[in-house]
């Protein structure tokens, strides 16, 4: 294991961990492919759980740390993230604005209805989901007396990142103890931050399997490549936790090929992925990520892209909690 100042890092503890690394015997019988396992960060516990926790316990740390009063982000108004970060407000004690895209609704569903549980302020923002309008919703709270500890987009930035260099060291661990090799991970990348930080997560713990991310957003024409995103949070990411001077070892694994007819809408790939998952193992993902990204390790492995004496892992990165506002589309 490479040096590192993980355990340094201001932390403020929200999640199950470790979450349970499982194999799939009957979806990986059913497929006839490489030997499948799962790793079920839709069990981090907090709020219905979900990837963000693990990067919210790094930000929660630094934003106690420097004295906030408000955490603030923003998202789509199915956001996960945002849920997440209202749910690890309210056990941090501290209030959660919520920036979100879209209008408000009569009645909240999925996600939204749990911000309204947690206690979150919502802050509607029309056709903008990325967090455009973020600063200005955080200098409003800073001109009225409250110190906003500003969380970006998916939480991803080198703070967030470090939750998931830190899962890739609890998945060596425990893979370790198990004799168990993993040659691939697949799961769906949107603001980049989960993949970043296992890539630095593969330097410092010398993981040598593929990290292979399902780019779940169509990018916008002209906008900076998800890779080219990752790969830079990657090493900065990397530099937090090492002091810098250390190099990524992998190459940044970007499939962009999965993504319909965009964000949030769903089709067959994602309505097959959802039922095969939940009839062979009783496992939910979600319409809008994991769906989506286990439709693209169906379809990878149905192209043979893997060996069958490979192991690859799905890291299930939550989000089930919106199923229940996509009722309609899972159903036809
Ligand atoms: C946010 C999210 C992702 C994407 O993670 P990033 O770190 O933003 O790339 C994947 N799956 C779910 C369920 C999410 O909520």
């Amino acid at each position: 294991m490479v040096p590192n100042k993980l355990q340094q890092l201001p932390r403020f503890p929200l999640a199950h961990l470790p979450t349970p690394l499982e194999p799939l015997h009957r979806l990986s019988a059913h497929l006839k492919g490489p030997q499948l396992f799962i790793k079920r960060d839709d069990q981090t516990g907090l709020g219905l759980g979900g990837n963000k926790t693990r990067k919210l316990e790094f930000l929660v740390g630094e934003a106690i740390a420097r004295g906030a009063d408000t955490l603030i982000t923003a998202g789509a108004a199915q956001s996960n993230h945002c849920r997440q970060t209202a749910a690890a407000a309210a056990r941090a004690g501290l209030r959660c604005e919520l920036v979100l895209g879209g209008n408000p609704t009569a009645v909240p569903e999925g996600n939204l209805l749990l911000d309204e549980l947690f206690g979150a302020v919502v802050h509607w923002s029309g056709p903008e989901r990325r967090g455009e309008t973020l600063d200005a919703v955080a200098a409003g709270l800073r001109a009225s007396g409250l110190n906003p500890y500003v969380i970006p987009y998916g939480g991803s930035n080198p703070t967030g990142a470090a939750g998931y260099a830190n899962a890739l060291v609890e998945l060596t661990q425990q893979t370790d103890a198990q004799s168990l090799r993993i040659d691939a991970i697949v799961f769906p990348s949107s603001s980049g931050g989960t993949q970043a930080g296992l890539l630095a997560g593969a330097v410092i713990t010398g993981f040598k399997g593929r990290i292979i991310g399902v780019g779940i957003d169509k990018r916008e024409e002209g906008a900076v490549p998800l890779a080219d995103e990752v790969r830079s949070l990657a090493q900065q990411t990397l530099g937090l936790i090492t002091g810098g001077g250390v190099k990524l070892t992998h190459d940044v694994d970007v499939d962009q090929s999965y993504q319909g007819a965009g964000y949030g809408i769903v089709g067959n790939l994602e309505r097959e992925a959802i039922k095969l998952l939940a009839r062979t193992e009783g496992i939910l993902v979600d319409p809008v990520y994991t769906g989506r990204a286990m439709g693209g390790l169906l379809d990878l492995i149905r192209q043979k892209r893997f060996q069958n004496d490979q192991n690859v892992l799905f890291w299930h990165t939550g989000g089930t909690p919106a199923l229940f506002a996509y009722a309609r589309d899972l159903m036809t």
